[in-house]
């Protein structure tokens, strides 16, 4: 195994909230073995917010590759640059130009454009277009009551998917509707991820909380990446904890998925890198399960 890729809430953290230290410290262990990829449909300053002000000075962030909202964005880190983005996959301005008006009028239609709304009701990031009913900043309580049996979100996904045949729409949070490029979830971001790094998608192993069929994280599993499936944060860890000794055995692989202005800083890396390993040390730690996911 080469790769390690997480999903971001209720995986390594709780959903929207910070990651302990303890998880900090045993990514960073981590980081010292393989390569770590983490994926989310949230956007790059949740990940700030959630992992990497939580990673100790120690962790090896050039190991560390990220892939906010779904992969179509993808990030490295030079100790140079920072976090730099190797790519951005948007919609065009004219798909962002009708999914808005779609939204506006939709929402009009159907008596669901609040009056009394917190921050913006629609939001541009980059690679989706988001409608939040009741504004960004909505309190949770205000959320919550909004739409309890989803009927609202139904209705106006349907009519704004039926106006926009190209791109898909989707209910996201408790009172969101969010629009992509079609086919835009986490097997896109793991063919991505595959497509940059050059390591096969036999050799990564995923681990999220949404394995079941219907969630988030199954797509991955569909796409036939190896997976673990946990319960929660404190199962990431007790995982992790015992995943790192098995990969004393595997040397860190250099780094291939570097170009471009990234490939000019040389990888802070306090270990010796052996370029190449033999495809036949791929009898895998035991680790790679097949089992069938949990419920969460
Ligand atoms: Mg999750």
């Amino acid at each position: 195994m080469r790769l390690v890729a997480f999903d971001l809430d209720d995986t390594l953290s709780e959903s929207k909230s910070p990651m302990k230290e303890t998880m900090g410290e045993a990514l960073a262990d981590l980081l010292d073995k393989t390569q770590v990829c983490i994926i989310s449909g949230g956007q790059f300053g949740q990940f700030e917010g959630q992992v990497l002000a939580h990673l100790p000075e120690r962790a090896d962030l050039t190991k560390l590759h990220l892939m906010p909202t779904c992969g179509t964005r993808y990030l490295r880190f030079t100790p140079v640059q920072g976090w730099t983005e190797v790519y951005a996959h948007n919609l065009s301005e004219n798909e962002k130009t009708s999914a808005i008006n779609a939204v506006e009028l939709w929402a009009q239609q159907l008596g669901l454009w609040e009056e009394h709304h917190w921050g913006p009701r629609i939001e541009d990031r980059g690679s989706q277009i988001t409608f939040s009913a009741l504004g960004q900043e909505a309190p949770v309580a205000a959320k919550k009551a909004w739409d309890p049996d989803g009927s609202k979100r139904e209705a106006l996904r349907e009519h704004i998917s039926a106006e926009l045949g190209d791109l898909e729409v989707r209910a996201g949070g408790s009172t969101s509707i969010d629009i992509t490029r079609r086919g835009i979830d986490k097997a896109y971001g793991m063919r991505e991820l595959e497509t940059q790094t050059g390591i096969d998608l036999q050799d990564m192993l995923f681990v999220g909380d949404r394995l079941v069929p219907g969630g988030n994280d199954y797509p991955v599993q569909e796409l036939g990446v190896p997976v673990h499936a946990v319960s929660g944060p404190e199962d990431t860890l007790a995982f992790v904890t015992a995943l790192v000794p098995t990969l004393d055995e595997y040397p860190v692989v250099s780094d291939t998925a570097v170009s471009g202005d990234l490939a000019r800083h040389p990888a802070r890396s306090r270990r010796v890198h052996i370029p190449a390993v033999s495809e036949s040390t791929s009898d895998r730690c035991s680790c790679t399960p097949s089992r069938p996911p949990e419920q969460d």
